[in-house]
């Protein structure tokens, strides 16, 4: 016996049913996503590691602990991207998108790559919708984007969901909010554990993303950053919010909202789920106004979210859509090519037909057709070559009729 070949630990198959489920969800995200102006645009699935070191941040903890980096044959070290958002503002700057007329709003739905723990829910292949909107200060954005995500999930029939928000600060207010957070978190280190220990000194905002109970308590005392916020950030905050309530989007505030990711500036938000347990975010995403800025690119304001599709598919209610199709059933060689004539026709008149070409019985056949649930069954044999008129069943009544190929081609167009 050949030893059997199994699936990379931490991926998945996503098997037919299933992917019915993934199309259905993935073309509504794409459909609301262009209502709101939104394009396409794909990049390459690995890049140059220090892209996301750069982008994404060295002491966030997908730099640190969760990158698949690998050696290619030429030696460079490149990175199954973790992320998109680098990926979408190395491309700007690369294609210079940015002195082009249209608005620089973009889509994307695929895999993205984390060498995680695998865990229920959790894969290292993974799947995400991003979107990323450059050039736009304006607090409406961030309210547009934040209603465009909950309009999204009400098309989904998402249920429960909740909109957290909360301001990061920016480079001018946000090292004097450090400052005192370190030396709070310092106060507590022996409650925190040997990861938030070390956050104390590399960036103790990473704290807030701990999912140890201890550190969530401890962190409770620390000091908020909406405390903190300079005029601008805090005039920002306030816009956002305003705008929020002109579109009826119900939100709470949440000052421990700092998002696992290094470049965030003001503006952050998550919407979670209250049927996903600890994981409860569906999509999170925030304003990172600077990040163009550190590619080398031009100075261009960025806001966005990305949204796990798994975890997302995992609150979507499953709907029971079944294609309806017609079965052939042909008994010899000249039923067998006639109908492969007529199965050719009607697949021209967008009618989808399933042809099995393995020899059997024209009972087995019904019964196959049967089983797979075929609407109608077109059953071919000599007589019927001879005469020209073929056999047509319908499944659902057991109705049967003799009928020319016209007459089939039009029954099939009332019927599909
Ligand atoms: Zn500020
Ligand atoms: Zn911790």
């Amino acid at each position: 016996m050949k030893k059997q070949i199994s699936a990379i630990k931490g991926t998945k198959d996503i098997l037919p049913e299933e992917a019915r489920k993934w199309q259905a969800a993935e073309s509504v995200a794409k459909r609301v996503f262009e209502l709101y102006g939104y394009r396409e645009i794909r990049t390459p699935v690995f890049e140059p590691t220090e892209l996301f070191q750069k982008g994404t941040g060295e002491t966030s903890d997908i730099v640190i602990k969760e990158m698949y980096t690998f050696k290619d044959k030429a030696g460079r070290s490149l990175t199954l991207r973790p992320e998109y958002t680098p990926s979408v503002v190395r491309s700007i700057i690369e294609n210079r998108l940015y002195l082009q007329p249209e608005p620089l709003r973009f889509y994307y739905i695929g895999p993205m790559f984390r060498y995680d723990k695998p865990q229920k829910g959790r894969y290292r292949q993974f799947h995400q919708a991003d979107i990323e909107v450059f050039g736009e200060e304006d607090a409406a954005v961030d309210a547009e984007i934040v209603e465009m995500a909950d309009y999204l999930l009400r098309e989904l029939k998402v249920s429960g969901t909740e909109n957290l928000v909360n301001s990061v600060g920016c480079n001018n207010c946000r090292p004097s909010y450090i400052k005192d957070l370190r030396r709070k978190a310092k106060e507590a280190r022996e409650g925190l554990c040997p990861d938030c220990q070390r956050k104390i000194d590399t960036n103790p905002l990473r704290i807030f993303d701990c999912k140890l109970e201890a550190c969530r308590e401890a962190s409770q005392s620390f000091p908020q950053i909406t405390d903190y916020l300079c005029q601008e950030c805090k005039g920002h905050f306030q816009r956002f919010c305003n705008y929020l309530e002109i579109y009826g989007i119900k939100y709470r505030i949440e000052p421990r909202l700092v998002r696992g990711i290094d470049y965030y500036t003001k503006t952050t938000f998550e919407i979670i789920s209250s049927r996903l347990g600890a994981q409860d975010a569906i999509l999170g995403g925030g304003r990172y106004d600077d990040m163009m800025k550190v590619f080398g690119g031009p100075d261009i304001c960025g806001i966005g979210f990305a949204m796990g599709m798994e975890r997302l598919l995992s609150v979507v209610p499953s709907e029971k859509k079944k294609e309806k199709f017609v079965y052939l059933a042909f008994l010899g060689e000249e039923a067998k090519k006639r109908g492969m004539n007529l199965v050719r026709i009607l697949r021209r008149e967008q009618i989808e037909c399933l042809v099995e070409y393995k020899e059997r019985s024209l009972k087995s056949q019904m019964s196959r057709a049967n089983k797979l649930g075929a609407d109608w069954v077109l059953i071919i044999g000599e007589e019927e070559v001879r005469k020209e008129r073929y056999q047509l069943k319908n499944m659902a009544s057991g109705e049967q009729k003799e009928a020319a190929q016209e007459e089939i081609l039009e029954i099939m167009r009332k019927s599909f």
